[in-house]
């Protein structure tokens, strides 16, 4: 394909893999190392949603949001808030009358704000699927990354032998061993800790499934959570969230045995559906996990040419306002934006007729698309101009980011706060109400399927 040196992204979670596809469909070698053996390695966790001005333009612009369509569960928006008492302060599932707009008669709430629901592993599968099938090396674990020069950098691999390379893009989650090229700073414990549980389409009985509703029940107070949501096929992955000091988990260590009856007596007292959602979970299934978060005022600047990193790596954040992912693919599309002009550059007689005369440079066209089927030659890229436009995509990326860091953190706050309950289901009726009035939170299936047309 190319002369040029392939860019190296370590890790294959949404970020590596959407900015890999972005590279290779306008055929800049790029090559993905990831530490898992291989894809199936691991279930990669619940649904997601994903959101119009981030994650889904980052599935259409990479010619992938058709497909992904297909996997995603518009009903599964529908939230229930509800408190230990039993108590339900909101339910989306129940259809409701809409005031604002006669179109919105009669539909759910959780069917028009516009965020529909994708399992994670459908995802990353459909990312997966749509690269090169030698793009992805598996079982590629990196245990160092050293900066030989400013431009050049050794990457050290469990079992592998060394690589060097002078385009490297970190994207290898919330512990990222390629930070540490660029800053210091280490993200720090959020204050909750988790466990992850599934229960299987087997044991979910008709009246729990009717409890749970169709997309997520979020049962809140005293400092806990038990969040129980529904996946594809029927399958129903549950969060318990803990407020506790960071070794609480290590100081209060599951059992080998009765795990879930240890955990139901973490929600003694609470609504009976409380020790039905958990013990009807899979025994021999339970995770757990701390969540950690960045300082939303995170910036950095660096003397480093050739490397940068996105998604949790840049900007790891609590995942209570469901932003990680949309974030993470709005920074691997940004990114391979700021990459294709630098390895693919227009030639100067198209950069100038990209720009028609006064007052036709008015109009709205669209400059055009790097990934023509003629491409331009491809070059390695000049270091002061890589080095000018990845410290200009990390200023963009954390300024995007940090309204969302700080959003996440706000609503961790509330979960865990003072009559959390009451406070999320005001907070959700709010954004219903303002989504239907304006609009632009209002996203029926026929608008996602108008995002397909070029
Ligand atoms: C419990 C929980 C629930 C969440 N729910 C949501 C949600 O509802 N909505 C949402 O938008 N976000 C959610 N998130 C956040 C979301 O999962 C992340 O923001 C997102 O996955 C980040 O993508 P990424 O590509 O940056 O990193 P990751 O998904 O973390 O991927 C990193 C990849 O790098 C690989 N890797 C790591 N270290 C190495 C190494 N040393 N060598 C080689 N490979 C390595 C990993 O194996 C992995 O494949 C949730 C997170 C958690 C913890």
């Amino acid at each position: 394909m190319s002369s040029t040196q392939p860019v190296v992204i370590i890790g294959a979670g949404p970020s590596g893999l959407l900015l890999a596809k972005y590279l290779e469909q306008n055929q800049i070698p790029v090559v993905v190392y990831e530490g898992d053996p291989h894809a199936n390695h691991r279930p990669q966790g619940g649904t997601l949603d994903l959101h119009e001005d981030t994650g889904l333009l980052a599935l259409k612009e990479t010619h992938l949001l058709e497909e992904a369509s297909t996997m995603m569960r518009i009903e599964g928006e529908a939230m229930k808030v509800v408190d230990k008492s039993g108590k339900v302060w909101l339910d989306e599932n129940v259809p409701e009358e809409s005031e604002a707009s006669a179109d919105t008669k009669n539909v759910p709430v959780g069917e028009i704000r516009g965020r529909p629901e994708i399992d994670r592993t459908d995802l990353r599968n459909l990312l997966i699927k749509s690269l090169s099938p030698s793009t992805i090396k598996w079982d590629h674990r990196i245990t160092s990354v050293t900066a030989l020069s400013p431009s050049s950098y050794q990457i050290t691999f469990v079992d592998k032998p060394t690589i060097t390379t002078p385009y490297l893009v970190g994207a290898d989650g919330t512990f990222s061993l390629v930070r540490p090229l660029l800053h210091d700073l280490k993200p720090d414990y959020s204050g909750i800790s988790m466990y992850e549980l599934e229960i299987l389409p087997s044991n979910l009985t008709p009246a729990l499934e009717q409890y749970i509703g169709k997309g997520a029940l979020i049962v809140l107070d005293d400092g806990k959570a038990l969040m129980p949501q529904m996946n594809s096929g029927r399958k129903c992955k549950i969060y318990l969230a803990l407020k506790v000091p960071f070794d609480w988990q290590k100081e209060n260590p599951l059992p080998d045995t009765n795990k879930r009856e240890w955990l139901v007596n973490l929600f003694n007292g609470w609504l009976p559906q409380a020790k039905e959602i958990i013990m009807a979970s899979q025994e021999d299934s339970i995770g757990q996990r701390k969540i950690y978060q960045f300082d939303p005022e995170l910036t950095w600047d660096t003397d480093k040419t050739g490397v940068t990193i996105m998604g949790d790596a840049a900007h790891a954040m609590s995942p209570f306002a469901g932003e990680g992912v949309n974030q993470a693919l709005a920074d691997a599309l940004l990114l391979g934006q700021t990459l294709v002009p630098l390895f693919r550059p227009q030639p100067q007689s198209l950069k100038s007729a990209s720009l028609p005369p006064f007052p036709l440079s008015l109009l709205p066209i669209s400059p055009p698309s790097p990934s023509l089927e003629r491409p331009t030659p491809l070059v390695e890229p000049h270091t002061s101009d890589l080095h000018k436009a990845l410290r200009g995509f990390e200023k963009k990326m954390m300024l995007r980011a940090k309204v969302e860091m700080k959003g996440s953190k706000e609503n961790m706050d509330m979960f865990f706060g003072d009559e959390p309950a009451r406070h999320l289901a005001e907070m959700l009726t709010f954004h219903g109400r303002v989504g239907m009035v304006l609009g632009w939170l209002s996203w029926p299936v026929d608008k996602i399927k108008g995002l397909f047309s070029p």
